[in-house]
């Protein structure tokens, strides 16, 4: 089980270092949960400082696909293993709706990512009107195959998936186990395809959408389910080690 907090655009320096700071006293020792968070490109220095020493890794919530060069205002995939991150978001859904991400260019940070030993929790999920049209599985199929399209893993550490309707992000509305399993079970089918059984079962598919202490454990508790990708509830340190705790 891995439980990653997405943290967006909220915490400046002194709030990101007391959230960090409760995340690690209120957690404990998480194991043999994963757990990391994500905190804003400016705060993962500080972080990084907070968390040396936690069991708790640090992720960033973007990267450019390229190694370097004249790109203004952009961070690289070296920059952030620099600074400590293990985990990068790739292709979240606000990355897709609000900056024009693609599956294709989802698919080149994916790849520059793990050239760096970086580990992707890469975004696929539908929109309310394509889950009303019936098209959920298709576009998260599409979606799933346009962002791993040449990706090599050499193991199942290497990658995590994030199915996150985007119906259900900040909205309050979360999918049901029965509505998350449904979809991690035909994500797990498409990973084995790609990567064979053992590579394909062993990779982490996590949930995110309105995740919240009372419908953690639920959901975490579906065999496809290997933890989530939280977002408002990973804000609130009590929340997030309850989300953890319900993931044991
Ligand atoms: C997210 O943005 O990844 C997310 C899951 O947000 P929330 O938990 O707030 O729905």
């Amino acid at each position: 089980m891995l439980v990653a907090g997405n943290w967006k655009m909220h915490t400046d320096r002194a709030e990101a270092i007391a959230l960090a700071r409760a995340i690690v006293a209120s957690l404990g020792d998480p194991s043999p949960i994963r757990v990391a968070v994500c905190p804003p490109f400016v705060n993962l220095e500080a972080v990084r400082q907070v968390l040396e020493g936690s069991p708790i890794a640090l992720g960033a919530q973007n990267m450019h696909h390229e190694e370097a060069g004249a790109y203004t205002g952009e961070v690289s995939a070296a920059m952030l293993r620099a600074v400590g991150c293990r985990y990068v978001i790739l292709g979240h859904s606000e990355r897709r709706q609000y900056f024009g991400e693609t599956d294709a260019l989802v698919n080149q940070k994916v790849k520059r990512a793990l050239q760096h030993g970086l580990v992707p929790i890469v975004c696929v999920g539908e929109t309310l009107a394509e889950r009303q049209a019936g098209q959920a599985e298709a576009v998260v199929e599409r979606q799933l195959q346009g962002v791993l399209d040449g990706v090599e893993l050499p193991s199942a550490e290497a990658l995590v998936i994030a199915y996150e309707p985007v119906w259900a992000i900040g909205t309050g509305h979360t999918a049901t186990p029965d509505e998350a399993q449904k979809m991690h079970a035909l994500i797990r089918q498409l990973l084995i395809a790609r990567y064979g059984d053992a590579i394909g079962r062993a990779l982490h598919i996590l949930y995110g959408g309105s995740v919240k202490p009372d419908n953690a454990a639920a959901l975490f508790a579906q065999p496809d389910v290997d933890g989530g990708l939280i977002g408002g509830a990973s804000l609130k340190a009590a929340d997030f080690t309850a989300i953890v705790q319900a993931a044991r």
